[in-house]
């Protein structure tokens, strides 16, 4: 079993953290809201009052936050992780923050500690369950100290060297954009053309978005959205996938529209519910006036 240090409790770190004590690693958890280690420590997580604190005899520190900035924060900020870890310590991070990040944060790190980019796909089920796709950008030497520990949480899947893991993940999210916005605009058409509504959600569930449309229409058909992964975060990767894209030359229209109905979804007052939402704000016209405003 390793030592670790996990920082970044939210909807994915929790469960995340949870299972590594469960399976008997030796946990030490930071948070920046510290009411959040609670639950981690009344199953027997050491908290640590700064990421610095967190990282003191850790094999690894695993970073699960919500934004680049975030994690540039968490690392680099003041009494940061990159203060206290050592050679032949390792960061893994978990979160989505694209390969720019990554390297950005690489960058700082001390000589001789290493950085794995490993975020993942699925959600918070998926977390709970140790059922993650975990996309792994490391040199085989890393992989192979990494994967038992990401095997608690998931299906580690070695895709390349470092940053090929974080670029991975941008790829998949622009997938899962382009997924709800069609589910969107499928809805709208058949609304629009006076399809029952259950007789299409059943048809689409086996056409090609079926995946999203099975695993969020029971939010579409109640009209209530708890964030299991929040719009504002799918925002996020909407925009990587377009700064990425422009920089390197390529037009992608389907992204950019997706990204398009997020940013619609966001304005309305949306950004803290599920990125399903985005259903609602395309079935309701899209403006300031669909149903979530
Ligand atoms: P979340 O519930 O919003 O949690 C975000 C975490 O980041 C919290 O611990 C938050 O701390 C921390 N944080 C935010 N800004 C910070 C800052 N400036 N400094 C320090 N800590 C900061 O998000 P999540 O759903 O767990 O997602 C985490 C990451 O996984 C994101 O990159 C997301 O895109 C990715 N992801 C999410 C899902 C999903 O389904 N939810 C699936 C795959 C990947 P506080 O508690 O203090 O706010």
């Amino acid at each position: 079993m390793a030592k670790l240090a996990f920082l970044g409790l939210g909807l994915m770190g929790t469960p995340m953290a949870t299972r590594l004590i469960q399976a008997g690693h030796d946990l030490t958890v930071w948070n920046r809201t510290p009411d959040k280690t609670a639950p981690l420590a009344d199953q027997g997580a050491s908290v640590a009052s700064t990421p610095a604190g967190a990282a003191g005899g850790v094999d690894a520190a695993i970073t699960m936050l919500a934004t680049p900035e975030a994690l540039e924060e968490v690392v680099l900020g003041e009494h940061g992780l990159a203060a206290a870890l050592t050679p032949g310590q390792l960061l893994i991070d978990m979160s989505t923050v694209g390969p720019e990040a990554v390297a950005q944060v690489a960058a700082g790190l001390p000589d001789g500690v290493g950085l794995v980019d490993a975020p993942v796909r699925g959600s918070v089920p998926e977390a709970t369950a140790g059922r993650l796709a975990i996309y792994v950008g490391a040199d085989q030497a890393d992989f192979e100290r990494v994967e038992p520990i990401l095997a608690t949480l998931g299906t580690p899947d070695h895709v390349g060297g470092p940053g090929a893991g974080a670029a991975t993940k941008v790829v998949v999210n622009a997938t899962l954009g382009a997924a709800i916005a069609a589910f969107g605009e499928a809805l709208a058409l058949g609304d629009a053309l006076g399809l029952d509504r259950p007789a299409l959600l059943n048809v689409l569930e086996d056409t090609a978005i079926g995946g999203t449309v099975r695993a969020k229409r029971a939010d579409v058909e109640s009209g209530s959205y708890p964030p299991s992964f929040k719009l504002r975060l799918a925002l996020k990767d909407l925009r990587l996938v377009d700064e990425l894209a422009g920089r390197s030359g390529r037009r992608l229209p389907v992204a950019s529209a997706s990204r398009d109905w997020l940013e619609r979804a966001a304005e309305a007052g949306a950004g803290d519910l599920d990125y399903s939402v985005v259903v609602d704000t395309i079935t309701a016209g899209g403006g300031p006036g669909s149903r979530q405003a």
